[in-house]
């Protein structure tokens, strides 16, 4: 499938954003379909099977959530939540409620097409790993668990690997620290996010060229981490 053959489902009331996104969009050759209520939203997403929807949390007929909730019942596509709400609780109440990554208002025209590509790359891979992994100078190959510095072979513990695997299936969007930790070490340990910190804190020290200045490891505050890669384009912000 061609880009030019993607299709967005855009459900936001507000005319304006919707008219800014709908331009956006087009403009990368995307097809969009709107929706200004949530009712509507449910409707577009079930008669036009999208390949991507943006949700907006303020809806005036239902609360954003419950629309991917809802979604999320019949349908596995990338959902992008668009929102003002910058309280982290609601960014992880997004994200729990089965959203793939969050864009907060006011947005960058640059900043919302690289969250769309990231996820319907994702979507597009099936949620599969990159083989080989680009940070600048440093290469880590997923699948024969092995990283390569500018100096030489990296040393990788097993579950520093799991935490790169779990980041990388994903470059590009927000993973949970509650995602990780199941993924990284399993259900027993979830509420540990200083262990969490601190493997995190060890990965930067062996793979980036300043681990003071994260530009592939990054912090999403009181939520999780986001991976960037050399072929997945760092993010304007
Ligand atoms: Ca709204």
């Amino acid at each position: 499938m061609t880009e030019a053959m993607f299709l967005v489902l855009v459900v936001e009331d507000d005319a304006g954003i919707r008219g800014v996104l709908r331009m956006l969009l087009e403009s990368q050759r995307y097809r969009v379909v709107e929706a200004e209520t949530a009712a509507r939203g449910l409707i577009e997403a079930r008669a036009h099977r999208p390949d991507l929807a943006i949700i907006d949390l303020g809806l005036p007929d239902r609360d954003g959530l419950s629309l991917i909730r809802e979604i999320r019942r019949f349908s596995p596509i990338p959902i992008l939540v668009l929102s003002a709400r910058t309280m982290e609780v609601d960014k992880i109440a997004a994200l729990d409620a089965g959203a793939d990554d969050y864009v907060a208002k006011p947005f960058s025209a640059p900043e919302m097409l690289a969250r769309v590509r990231a996820s319907l790359r994702r979507n597009a891979r099936g949620g599969e790993q990159l083989p080989l992994l680009r940070l600048g100078p440093v290469t880590v190959d997923l699948t024969r668990r092995s990283a390569q510095g500018p100096d030489g072979p990296l040393h990788l513990t097993p579950l520093e690997f799991r935490v790169i695997d779990c980041l990388a299936r994903n470059v590009g969007m927000i993973v949970t620290q509650t995602q990780l930790i199941r993924e990284a070490w399993g259900p027993d340990r979830l509420g540990d996010s200083r262990g969490l910190r601190s493997y995190i804190k060890m990965l930067r020290q062996k793979l980036e060229p300043d681990p003071r200045q994260p530009r592939y490891l990054i912090t999403e505050a009181g939520i999780g981490y986001r991976l960037h890669s050399d072929d997945n384009e760092p993010i304007a912000r």
